[in-house]
C-alpha cells in the first residue's frame, strides 16, 4: 500500500535521538535547530520524560473522559503554576488545529456570534476553522470557504481599529500568533497585541493567542504574549507541550462558563498524555529552560546579526528567524547534507532556529562555525561564477 504522498521528504531517516541532536541509520550526528518544527521543546528523549511516560505505560495509557482521571488535574495545576495562569481553566485536546478549533468554537458559543478575525500570513491549523482564519488559500478546500471570516494586515492598527469599529460587536474572536511561525517568524508587535486587547474589551469578543508554535517557553516566557504583559482570553497549545508525545490543550479565562458537551474529545487529556505533559513541565522549571532559552536566544541572534549576509534577524528566545539573500539559496541545504546540521524554512528565503530549549551553548558555537564556512565557501563559488562569466 502507498503512502498518500502529501510532503516532500528529505531522504533522511532518522533512528535515534537526545537532547539537541538526532542519529540517523547509517550512523549520521546531526544537531538539531527544528526540534522536528518547534514540538521538541526539554530535549529529545529526555531521561524524566522517558521515565514518566514509561512508568505511566505499565499502570494504564488510555482510559475514555467518561472517568475520573486525576492526571488531568494534577496537570492543571502544574500548569498554572508554571504559566502563571492559576485561574485560567485546561482543556486538553490531541494537536494545534483542534486546540484552535476548539478556541474559535469556545469563542462563538460564549458570546453568541459568527464573525472572526485574523491575521495576514497567520497559520492556525489544517482542520474547517482553523484553516479558514488560515491566510493560505492553497490549503482551504473549497468547503472550507467561510463568509464569517475577515483576514486583516498583520500589525496594521489603524485598519484593526477601522474594522473592529465597524463590525466589532459581530465578532466572536480575534485570533492572533504572539509571533507568527509559518509566516517567517513575525513579531506582533506590542502596541498591536494592546490595541488587540482594548478592541476586544470594547466589543464584547474572546482575544484568542495562538501560543501553539510560539508558546511554552520557546520564547523565554511561558507565552509569547507575556513579553507584552497582555493576557490572552483563550490560549491555545500543543507542540512544545508534550515535547514530541501528541498533547494540546486550550487555556481559557475565568469569565467563560462551560457547558457539558459544548466541548468534547476521545483521545484529548488521556493517561499517556498527561504523564508526558506533566514531565516537559517539572523539566521546564527544574532546568530552568525558559531562562536558558532566553540566554540561548540572545546570543544567536546577537551573532547572527553581525553576520552581512544575513539580513532582518529577528524572534525571541529559541524562535528565531532571518532571511537569506537569493544568492546564498542553497545555505539551508548545505547546512543539511554537508555540515549535518537541520534548520527549519520558511518560504521564500527564511531560514528558521526551533531547536529544543535545552540547546547547550556549545552547539549554538557549532552551528555559527558551521554557518560561517558555508558562507565563505558560498562566497567563493559566487566569486569563481563571476570570474568565470566575465
Ligand atoms: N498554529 C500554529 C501557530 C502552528 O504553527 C501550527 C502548526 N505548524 C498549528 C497551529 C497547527 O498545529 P497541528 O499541526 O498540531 O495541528
Amino acid at each position: 500500500m502507498k503512502l498518500f504522498d502529501v510532503y516532500p521528504v528529505n531522504p533522511i531517516n532518522i533512528v535515534k535521538a537526545e537532547g539537541s541532536y538526532v542519529w540517523d541509520n547509517t550512523g549520521i550526528k546531526y544537531l538539531d535547530l527544528y526540534g522536528g518544527h518547534a514540538v521538541i521543546s526539554i530535549g529529545h528523549t529526555h531521561p524524566h520524560w522517558v521515565k514518566r511516560i514509561e512508568e505511566q505505560l505499565h499502570r494504564i495509557a488510555f482510559y475514555s473522559n467518561s472517568v475520573q482521571i486525576p492526571l488531568q488535574q494534577e496537570l492543571a495545576d502544574l500548569f498554572g503554576k508554571v504559566s502563571g495562569k492559576n485561574d485560567y481553566q485546561l482543556f486538553l485536546c490531541n494537536s494545534g488545529a483542534e486546540a484552535n478549533e476548539n478556541a474559535l468554537k469556545l469563542a462563538s458559543f460564549a458570546t453568541g456570534r459568527k464573525r472572526i478575525i485574523s491575521f495576514t500570513k497567520a497559520f492556525h491549523g489544517r482542520t474547517s476553522l482553523a484553516v479558514a482564519v488560515t491566510d493560505n488559500a492553497s490549503i482551504q478546500a473549497p468547503v472550507n470557504e467561510n463568509p464569517h471570516i475577515t483576514i486583516l494586515p498583520f500589525n496594521d492598527e489603524n485598519e484593526f481599529a477601522d474594522t473592529m469599529d465597524k463590525i466589532g460587536h459581530e465578532v466572536a474572536a480575534v485570533i492572533i500568533e504572539g509571533i507568527q511561525g509559518v509566516g517567517g517568524i513575525q513579531v506582533a508587535e506590542a502596541d498591536f497585541i494592546k490595541l488587540i486587547r482594548k478592541k476586544c474589551d470594547e466589543y464584547g469578543s474572546v482575544f484568542i493567542a495562538d501560543e501553539v508554535q510560539c508558546g511554552y517557553g520557546r520564547t523565554g516566557k511561558f507565552f509569547s504574549l507575556d513579553h507584552t504583559g497582555i493576557s490572552a482570553d483563550i490560549y491555545s497549545m500543543a507542540k512544545g507541550m508534550g515535547n514530541g508525545f501528541p498533547v494540546a490543550g486550550i487555556a481559557i479565562t475565568p469569565e467563560i462558563a462551560p457547558k457539558h458537551f459544548m466541548l468534547g474529545t476521545t483521545f484529548g487529556g488521556n493517561h499517556l498524555a498527561c504523564a508526558a505533559a506533566i514531565a516537559v513541565l517539572e523539566v521546564l522549571q527544574q532546568e530552568n529552560l525558559m531562562q536558558h532559552a532566553s540566554e540561548m536566544g540572545d546570543k544567536l541572534v546577537q551573532q547572527l546579526s553581525e553576520r552581512n549576509i544575513i539580513k532582518n534577524v529577528r524572534g525571541k528566545g529559541l524562535m528565531i528567524g532571518f532571511d537569506v539573500p537569493e544568492t546564498y539559496k542553497d545555505l539551508r541545504k548545505n547546512l543539511l547534507n554537508k555540515h549535518h546540521l537541520f534548520t527549519g524554512e520558511a518560504k521564500p528565503n527564511v531560514i528558521r532556529l526551533l531547536p529544543a530549549l535545552s540547546l547547550p551553548e556549545s552547539a549554538c558555537d557549532q552551528f555559527i562555525k558551521k554557518l560561517d564556512f558555508e558562507i565563505s565557501y558560498i562566497n567563493q563559488k559566487n566569486v569563481e561564477a563571476i570570474s568565470v562569466s566575465g
